[in-house]
């Protein structure tokens, strides 16, 4: 049983709840001087990923922030994002993680341009998608924030920043991917730093509640 000091001091951590390293790396930076300490999935490494069974993104961050936090009994963000491209119906929306279920970002990238090979430029239109949610395990919070970005799947894959799908994905008003362009930049105009934005917000009000 903890004590009421113990639940205090957890209550003031936020853990991160996502085991892929750039969108820890994109959530810190995001948060910076917030004042809550951040923990990570590190500092938890025994704790099963959850089957991620929602049908939509706000559902799977959701699932995954109230898992994580009743796992560790801590203040959880959780995230959930995909890529979503016109010609192909939305796919691979939730799925990208998952996409033709093979085992890296370079093969699903391949796969994505075998699917859209001889569709020109102008037609190539997508947006990225992300769904961040806030599970606190004492006062109960739950809360969902989204943020979008539209632009233009590349003919070919440029640039090595970033991670997953960055390398052919170039924004709207851009002339460069999101893998060619500085993380100080992806940071500003991305779907997780419009999310992370009205997490930031939130949770200045939240704390001084
Ligand atoms: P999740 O972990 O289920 O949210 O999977 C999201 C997947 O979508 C990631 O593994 C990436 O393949 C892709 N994705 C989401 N956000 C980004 C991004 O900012 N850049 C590149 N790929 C992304």
């Amino acid at each position: 049983m903890m004590s009421n000091a113990q639940l205090e001091a957890q209550s003031t951590e936020l853990l991160i709840a996502t085991w892929n390293p750039g969108k820890v790396s994109e959530i810190k930076t995001a948060l910076e001087g917030i004042p809550v300490s951040l923990r990570s999935l590190e500092d938890f490494p025994f704790i099963p990923p959850p089957v991620e069974t929602g049908g939509t993104y706000g559902e799977n961050a959701t699932l995954k922030a109230t898992f994580y936090s009743r796992r560790t009994g801590r203040f959880a963000l959780a995230d959930d994002s995909g890529l979503e491209v016109g010609d192909l119906d939305g796919a691979p929306g939730i799925l990208s993680a998952r996409f033709g279920e093979v085992s890296s970002d370079q093969e699903r990238i391949d796969l994505l341009l075998k699917r859209l090979s001889g569709i020109q430029y102008e037609d190539r239109w997508a947006r990225f998608v992300c769904a961040i949610s806030l599970v606190h395990p004492v006062s109960g919070l739950v809360k969902s924030f989204e943020g979008e970005v539209k632009g233009m799947i590349a003919l070919t894959p440029k640039g090595s920043n970033g991670f997953g799908y960055d390398s052919i994905f170039i924004p709207d008003g851009h002339g460069l991917t999101f893998g060619e362009m500085s993380s100080e930049v992806k940071n500003i105009i991305s779907h997780r730093a419009r999310a992370l934005a009205n997490v930031r917000a939130f949770l200045k009000g939240w704390l001084q509640r």
